[in-house]
């Protein structure tokens, strides 16, 4: 039947070309196939259309099993909720409340959302109904069922719960390999993409330069190229509606001349003599020699309160497509400026002083642009005296940096005492009990939005190699936001976690949206897509390689080695049984590698290399456990060459560059 109506079309274009009739042909195609309308044209909402079209193709095996038309009764209609006068609860402001609604019987009816980029959250939830399942990013990262479309009948309405959904852009990657990762945000319903830094070059260097162990010869990028794809993730991200955020660190080494592209974490920095007065002072000496985001400023000085509020607003006013510009301090702590007129205050007092100057700057010149100012390091600090003149401008960004992802967010006992702040002698902060105690300390200042940055995947989930037990403190975390007034995560993390599976990086989105999801509902669901009949027995090899790794005990060790909790003393036989426990699973990787959909088959080799790195990554941190530093060393030689030997299958799926920044001994 659908090969027949295929046959049909190529007979239509075939006898047109011959200069026969057509409109037999023509006519039998528009009866069959799905056409689809759109209610309100929004480039999300188009793209929307377009992807429906696309994946219905798909699954009937026929491209032009579905249409995109504009004809005025189409079979299903795309739009916004107040096009068809749908109400979804909850939904105070439908340009940030993301909410869906589908009813569609017989694949006849309407799919659609609170605004543009929900439309396409909704043809997406529309689509996994259908048996459609997003894994990984990538054209062989979807699972499509192959079924008939013309009787698909669902039903939903459901409405995120956090406005805040989304990741940052940290991670070694090709412009291809980031765009397909944007395009997969978007299938799992996050709705907010940072794009950190000024303009972001040292993600683009890394990778194209082969900035870590590898076989492929470097293909360095120029300035002009990296400007090109800078500009290219930011459309992808607008195109779909989802909320573009910028910025971050960097604008002190711009207002120190510094063009945007080297300021960076990783960026060439020049400070000229006339220019070293505005640095920090710090033990009798203005801080040079640091990199363009660890250049602290003497912020008390109003010609560089002003040169800063400047440089913000001229970079919000080039770039109206971001929605949210990020303005933080230097990436340390204890590098405040110590000259006269800074030294009596706390830096988060100078912080306000300037954000309000970027506010006056921004209202002077029309702008809508909203400022994410940051808690974190020596600004964790809440001002005594300053306070937001316009709070509508800002939203507050909590950066619990330290923290050892042992407990989840918790509130702080009545009556906790914070450590005082002492100029350039602040200790770090590892206690999430004293994190919260210093954010409730700016929410009595300010009462607007806020969500949290959090580090769960830059580092973390390199320790838990079956990539299952970080999810247990991270699904509680997103769960107690609203305890702490926040409205939502913004995932500092790894672009590329999807090796030995994406499971983290995807529940992490559905618990965002739906925090009362369960993990292990969410985990048989996708290791079902992911891995065919047989994702059961994955997600129970790694559950196992979680426990035996003890994330927990090597990255409390990573940041705090004097700390010792009861069982540490079984880390070691946890580790010597990796390998037997992945000799007993090889079996049934091996009858999974070439049976079912290509996906399937997919995933299934990932579990296969994978298995072979998690061997020797095993024994070397059991060296580590028992202090042997010369067995472990020989250990990661292995690692590193297997993974060597391996890239080609790897590369779009595992960070070799973080991973050898978290694991030193690969490199
Ligand atoms: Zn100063």
């Amino acid at each position: 039947m659908k090969q027949s109506l295929f046959l049909a079309v190529i007979i239509a274009v075939n006898s047109f070309a011959s200069g026969g009739t057509v409109f037999g042909a023509q006519q039998s195609k528009t009866e069959t196939a799905i056409t689809i309308g759109l209610k309100t044209r929004h480039p999300a909402i188009v793209f929307a259309g377009d992807e429906l079209a696309k994946y219905l193709g798909l699954m009937a095996g026929d491209p032009g099993a579905a249409v995109v038309v504009t004809e005025s009764s189409p079979k299903i209609a795309l739009g916004l909720l107040s096009d068809f006068g749908v109400k979804v609860d909850g939904v105070a402001d439908p340009a940030l409340d993301d909410a869906i609604y589908i009813d569609v019987r017989n694949s006849k009816g309407v799919i659609a959302g609170s605004n543009p980029r929900s439309v396409l959250f909704a043809v997406y939830r529309f689509l996994e109904s259908c048996g459609c399942r997003w894994i990984r990013p990538g054209p062989d990262g979807d699972y499509v069922p192959s079924r008939p479309v013309n009787k698909l009948s669902v039903q939903l309405k459901d409405k995120a719960a956090n406005r805040f959904r989304g990741n940052m852009n940290a991670g070694t990657y090709s412009i291809d390999y980031i765009l397909s990762k944007i395009e997969w945000n978007a299938k799992v319903g996050l709705n907010t993409f940072f794009n950190e830094f000024l303009i972001p070059k040292k993600n683009y260097v890394n990778w194209y330069s082969r900035k870590y162990p590898s076989q492929k010869a470097p293909e360095p990028r120029s300035d002009a190229e990296i400007l090109a794809y800078h500009e290219l993730l930011n459309r992808e991200v607008k195109r779909r509606g989802m909320f573009l955020q910028a910025g971050g660190h960097g604008f002190n080494a711009r207002f120190l001349g510094n063009p945007e592209i080297e300021c960076d974490h990783e960026g060439t920095i020049v400070i000229p003599d006339e220019k070293l007065e505005f640095l920090a002072l710090v033990n009798g000496e203005r801080l040079k020699g640091r990199s363009p985001t660890t250049s602290e400023l003497c912020y008390s000085r109003p010609d560089v309160q002003q040169g800063l509020a400047r440089i913000v607003a001229d970079y919000a006013e080039k770039r109206p497509e971001v929605d949210c510009l990020h303005f933080w301090f230097d990436d340390r702590s204890n590098n405040t400026c110590e000259c006269e007129r800074c030294r009596d205050k706390k830096p988060s007092e100078f912080f306000v002083q300037i954000l309000n100057g970027i506010d006056r700057e921004l209202t002077r010149r029309g702008l809508p642009t909203r400022i994410a100012f940051l808690i974190y390091q020596d600004l964790r600090w809440a001002p005594d005296v300053e306070r937001f003149a316009n709070p509508d401008r800002f939203v507050l960004m909590f950066a619990p940096s330290g923290r050892i992802y042992d407990e989840p967010y918790q509130l702080p006992p009545p009556g906790l005492a914070l450590p005082p702040y002492q100029l350039n002698k602040n200790p770090g902060t590892r206690d999430v009990r004293e994190h919260v105690a210093f954010l409730r300390e700016w929410q009595r200042m300010y009462r607007g939005p806020g969500f949290v940055y959090d580090y769960h995947m830059v580092w973390y989930h390199f320790y838990d190699q079956g990539y299952y037990g970080l999810m247990e403190v991270m699904a509680e975390d997103i769960r107690r936001l609203p305890q702490m007034n926040l409205h939502g995560f913004v995932s500092c993390q790894n672009q590329k976690a999807f090796y030995p599976h994406g499971f983290p990086i995807y529940a992490h989105a559905r618990l965002l949206w739906n925090p009362q999801s369960q993990v292990d509902d969410l985990a048989r669901d996708y290791f079902q897509g992911a891995f065919g009949p047989e994702g059961a027995l994955a997600l129970e090899q790694m559950k196992t390689l979680s426990d035996l790794f003890s994330p927990q005990y090597f990255y409390r060790k990573s940041r705090a080695k004097d700390l010792v909790r009861p069982g540490d003393d079984g880390i070691p036989q946890k580790l010597s049984r990796v390998a037997e426990a992945v000799q007993k699973f090889r079996p049934v990787i091996e009858r999974n590698l070439s049976r079912g959909h290509p996906a399937h088959q997919l995933s299934w080799k990932y579990l296969s290399v994978h298995a072979g790195m998690v061997v020797p990554m095993a024994a070397a941190l059991q060296s580590r456990a028992e202090g042997k530093s010369k067995d472990e060393a020989n250990h990661w030689k292995a690692v590193r060459q297997y993974v060597i030997e391996h890239e080609a299958i790897t590369e779009n799926v595992f960070d070799f560059f973080w991973f050898q920044r978290t694991f030193p001994g690969v490199r």
